[in-house]
């Protein structure tokens, strides 16, 4: 169950009602500069890179949605990945869970390794093998959870304990989950990171990304790189993603009643041999997510009875489920990972984590369960 204050929080938080004209909602600061009344005197904005009245108001709810003192808002998840370890040094070590998003395992590999930096992709939720493959030179340790696209489960306040006996920081992911099924910095985490772009945005029409924290020297850190590099969420984006957190709650209770609704589908389904959702009481991570989520969220991932080619008539035969990549919008999609959104993994680590051309991955949607479950139904028919 999602924390009853957050309905009222993400409703209300960051937005006050403009000074000069009342306006319920904070306006679209379309504005790159802003006059200053003698050199260096201003009202606290002087440079939109910098600061900008939208993006403060949209960091502001960030922040109280997520329990940090510090949210920063980004162009894109990536770019907000980017500036947490563009703070790190030639040398340092990082640990990451083997089935990161594709994107950050990407970003790490071929861009900031280059810089002498050292990412050790490993399964993080063997806890002694965690711990063994820390170094005095582990600067952090980045996790996922749930995982893309099978939902594993990693016990957040562990690997906290495991950073912190070694004065490294845990970087969660959080993602799939939003802070409204989970707070990792409760939970002992250092910093939180987002693709906005999916859950927090809501309605597949903007990128983004966000960056949240306790911890003000990290804090400082990264809203320098944020200043220093300019990758920046704009002003109409900033406005946008602020109106959709102010339906967050709901959408997020919806998409969870409807992803549990077509997991217990699927799982009972004689075409299906495997199903992934964490709330089902056979996951293999169920009894975690039970404690450390309040929700389980809108992903779920199946291995379908067939081949390439039943799964491929099957996916064509939906009618509301739309076949695109990316996740978390109010309309119902399905992802083929192996040839879509995980075509970039390397084949062996692909076979490792159980993405073979039978396995599906539903981003549920808030649209009526009954008519989501009658879609699949249907289109199992065909194969
Ligand atoms: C999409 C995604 C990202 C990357 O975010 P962009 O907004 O596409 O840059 C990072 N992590 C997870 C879990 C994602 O799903």
């Amino acid at each position: 169950m999602i924390d009853k204050k957050l309905y009222t929080i993400a409703v209300h938080a960051g937005t006050q009602p403009d000074p000069r004209t009342g306006a319920v909602m904070t306006p679209i600061y379309q504005t790159s500069t802003f006059v200053q009344e003698a050199p260096g005197e201003h009202r606290g904005w002087d440079y939109s890179r910098g600061t900008n009245p939208s993006r403060d108001a949209l960091q502001e709810a960030l922040a109280a949605l997520e329990g940090a003192t510090c949210a920063l808002a980004f162009s894109s998840g990536l770019a907000a990945e980017q500036a947490i370890v563009q703070n790190l040094s030639p040398g340092d070590h990082v640990l990451v869970c083997n089935d990161v998003y594709g994107g950050t395992g990407r970003l790490f590999r071929t861009l900031i390794a280059r810089f002498g930096i050292e990412f050790e992709f490993i399964d993080l939720s063997d806890l002694d093998h965690a711990r063994q493959c820390m170094r005095p030179s582990t600067r952090m340790v980045w996790i996922e959870t749930p995982t893309n696209p099978t939902l594993a489960i990693l016990d957040i306040a562990a690997l906290a304990d495991i950073a912190h006996a070694n004065e490294a920081k845990l970087v969660v992911d959080n993602t799939f989950a939003t802070p409204l099924f989970q707070a990792p910095l409760a939970l002992g985490a250092d910093i939180a990171v987002h693709s906005t772009t999916k859950y927090i945005g809501g309605h597949s029409d903007l990128i983004g990304g966000a960056v949240m924290t306790n911890n003000e020297e990290w804090a400082d850190k990264i809203r320098y790189v944020q200043f220093a590099a300019g990758a920046v969420s704009g002003p109409i984006e900033s406005f946008l993603l602020h109106r959709s957190i102010k339906s967050l709650a709901v959408r997020m209770a919806q998409h969870a009643i409807n992803a549990d609704a077509v997991a217990r589908c699927l799982d009972a389904h004689p075409k299906v041999s495997r199903t992934y959702y964490p709330g089902l009481p056979d996951h293999p991570g169920h009894e975690l997510a039970a404690r450390q989520m309040s929700g389980y969220s809108g992903i779920v991932s199946c291995n379908v009875n067939g081949d390439f080619a039943a799964v491929t008539k099957f996916v064509k035969r939906l009618r509301i489920f739309q076949l695109a990549e990316s996740l978390g919008g109010v309309e119902s999609l399905i992802n083929h990972p192996e040839k879509m959104t995980h075509a970039s993994v390397p084949e062996p680590l692909r076979k490792e984590l159980g993405i073979g051309p039978n396995l599906l991955r539903f981003s549920v949607g808030i649209e009526s369960s009954d008519d989501l479950i009658e879609d699949i139904e249907q289109a199992f028919e065909a194969i």
